[in-house]
């Protein structure tokens, strides 16, 4: 990706406004890059849900790591020797299915700081984010135990699991310095912990929802003021019964984003239920959000 030339592509919507978005991401400033848009399904093109966030050619932060996303993490030209953290929303299969790859393939770098990782405390439907990281590479039971001298420091770095409490819904600073900080606040997504996430880096701010239905009605706190605010448009406006529990319409995305006053929102997690309905969707939101509204594609880079 670096010395690559930047490709700018002017994404005229159909409501009379224009935003950029960039093919790849440039050496200076801090980006955001999507490496999966999709869902769980795999026939829509698209890797499951995770992000990046660059910092002058860096990658620094991974924010879900679902299914195809470390290929994607590939193709960008992230190095994992660069990543300050990862946070997790939840542990759906779609937002953390890739993290023994980017462990194993950690074996392959220079990697010699530890990898602090953030995700929900659990409940009897699914484990926290220890309980998930112990069965992976716990070296007891863990399904992938040969790669146990990752937690129990006898490699170059350790992985540090941390769990964000999702029984308060407050917001839990988890990692701050002089550089950054990052956030999190429990969302509802039916029975399953879960979490927002800001990251705040020098005076930006790039809050993502994860999956949610907006029950808590917590997620405007978070994003409030940001540069950035990917919302996960997984179900069509009206839609009803479980998926309505679990996701929000783009009617509740356009009311957060405009009561949050968000500069930009980047529509993603993007499923065969929503795509081609790209206009109605943006109707709806349109009707609380004036501002502009990209509708996110794998290694798609937005400048902040
Ligand atoms: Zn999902």
């Amino acid at each position: 990706m670096l010395n690559k030339c930047i490709i700018l592509v002017l994404f005229f919507m159909s409501m009379n406004f224009s935003v950029f978005a960039a093919t790849t991401c440039d050496e200076d400033g801090l980006w955001l890059q999507v490496l999966g848009s999709g869902g769980p399904e795999l026939d829509d093109g698209r890797a499951s849900s995770s992000y990046v966030i660059w910092s002058e050619g860096r990658a620094r932060f991974v924010i879900d790591i679902g299914s195809g996303s470390m290929f994607q993490f590939e193709q960008s030209g992230a190095s994992i020797n660069d990543i300050e953290a990862i946070m997790l929303s939840h542990m759906h299969v779609d937002h953390s299915n890739d993290l023994p790859a980017l462990i194993k393939a950690s074996f392959f770098s220079n990697r010699s700081h530890d990898l602090p990782i953030f995700g929900p405390s659990g409940n009897n439907f699914m484990p926290s984010l220890k309980h998930y990281v112990d069965g992976l590479f716990g070296n007891e039971h863990g399904a992938y135990r040969y790669l146990s001298s990752y937690l129990d420091g006898s490699d170059t770095y350790r992985l540090l699991p941390h769990n964000v409490d999702v029984t308060k819904q407050k917001e839990e600073t988890v990692l701050v310095n002089s550089q950054y900080k990052l956030i999190a606040i429990p969302v509802h997504h039916g029975v399953i912990p879960a979490l927002a996430w800001r990251v705040e880096f020098a005076d930006k701010a790039i809050v993502f929802s994860g999956d949610m239905s907006n029950r808590y009605n917590t997620l405007v706190r978070l994003a409030k003021q940001a540069d950035i605010l990917v919302a996960h448009n997984a179900v069509p406006e009206g839609v009803k019964g479980v998926a309505r529990s679990l996701h929000m319409p783009p009617s509740v995305i356009g009311q957060i984003a405009e009561q949050a006053h968000v500069k930009q929102l980047v529509i993603s997690h993007r499923m065969k239920r929503t795509l081609g309905q790209e206009k109605t969707t943006l109707t709806h939101i349109r009707k609380k959000y004036e501002g502009p509204v990209m509708f996110a594609d794998d290694l798609q880079c937005f400048r902040l």
